[in-house]
C-alpha cells in the first residue's frame, strides 16, 4: 500500500500540492497525467524522497516514511533531467545500485547484459554519459534504475526523449516488467495516449489538485470534471 495523507507542498507564497490525498494498492501501474506546473514532478520526488512536505505524511507499505530520507525508503526514481552520474562509464552507472545491493560480479554482469539488450544500449555500455544521445541517456536512466529491483519505482517522464518506434517498444517492455514483478510503478506522463494503454490506474491532477483517479476506462467514460474529459480527450 502506498498513502499520501494531506500532504501540502508550498514553494514561497506559491501552492504546489493542496491537502493531497491518495491510496494505491501494491503492485499497481499508476499514471500522474497533467498539464505542465501541475504537481507531477513535486508529488514523485515527495514519494521518494527528494522534497519533504509541508503538512502530512507518506506511507510506503504501511510505514511512515516521511521523515525518511530515500536511501531508506527501497524506492528508485527516474528523473525527468536523467541524472546520470556524470563520471562513470554506462556499465558503472547501472552497476552502481546492484553493488550498493551487495550482488556478486557474476550476478551483476548478467542483469546489467539483460537490461542494456531490452533497452538497446548494449553497444554504449563502456561509454560515459556526455558521449550519449538525449534518449540513450535517459535508456540509462531506466537501466539504472530498474536494475536494484526495488519495491516503488518512480518514473519521471522516462519515455519523453525517445523516437516513436523506441517508446512504443519500451512502454511494451516496461509494462511487462511491472506485471512479471508485481512491483509498484508511478508513472509521469502528458501523453494521455500512453497513460491509457499503459497504466492500471490514472490520477489526473490540475494546478496541484487531483481531478480523478480511477481505471483507463473510468477515466474515459465517466470523467468527473470537464477537465478530465477534455485533457482525456485531447489527442497529441
Ligand atoms: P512538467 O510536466 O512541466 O514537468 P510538473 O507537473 O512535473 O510539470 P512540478 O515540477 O511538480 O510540475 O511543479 C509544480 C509547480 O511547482 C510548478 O509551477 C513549478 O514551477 C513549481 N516548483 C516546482 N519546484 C519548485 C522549486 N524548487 N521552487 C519553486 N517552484 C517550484
Ligand atoms: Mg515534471
Amino acid at each position: 500500500i502506498v498513502r499520501i495523507e494531506g500532504v501540502t507542498k508550498s514553494f514561497g507564497s506559491f501552492i504546489a500540492l493542496h491537502e493531497m490525498n491518495l491510496n494505491i494498492a501494491s503492485g499497481e501501474f499508476v499514471t500522474f497525467l497533467g498539464p505542465s506546473g501541475c504537481g507531477k514532478s513535486t508529488t514523485l520526488r515527495i514519494l521518494g524522497g527528494f522534497e519533504t512536505p509541508d503538512t502530512g505524511r507518506v506511507i510506503l507499505n504501511g510505514k511512515d516514511v516521511t521523515a525518511l530520507p530515500p536511501n531508506k525508503r527501497n524506492v528508485n526514481m527516474v528523473f525527468q533531467d536523467y541524472a546520470l552520474f556524470p563520471n562513470m562509464t554506462v556499465r558503472r552507472n547501472i552497476a552502481f545500485g546492484l553493488e550498493l545491493k551487495g550482488l556478486g560480479q557474476a550476478a551483476i554482469k548478467a542483469r546489467i547484459d539483460e537490461l542494456a539488450s531490452f533497452l538497446e544500449l548494449t553497444a554504449y555500455l563502456d561509454r560515459r554519459p556526455d558521449q550519449l544521445s538525449g534518449g540513450q541517456r535517459q535508456r540509462v536512466a531506466l537501466a539504472r534504475a530498474l536494475a536494484p529491483d526495488p519495491a516503488l519505482l518512480l518514473l519521471d517522464e522516462p519515455l519523453g526523449a525517445l523516437d516513436a518506434k523506441l517508446r512504443a517498444q519500451v512502454q511494451v517492455e516496461l509494462k511487462a516488467i511491472q506485471r512479471r514483478t508485481n512491483k509498484t510503478f508511478f508513472f509521469v506522463t502528458h501523453d494521455q495516449e500512453e497513460a491509457l494503454t499503459m497504466s492500471d490506474r490514472i490520477v489526473v491532477m490540475n494546478k496541484g489538485r487531483i481531478e480523478q483517479d480511477g481505471t483507463p476506462e473510468e477515466l474515459y467514460f465517466q470523467p468527473a470534471s470537464r477537465f478530465v474529459a477534455e485533457f482525456i480527450g485531447e489527442t497529441n
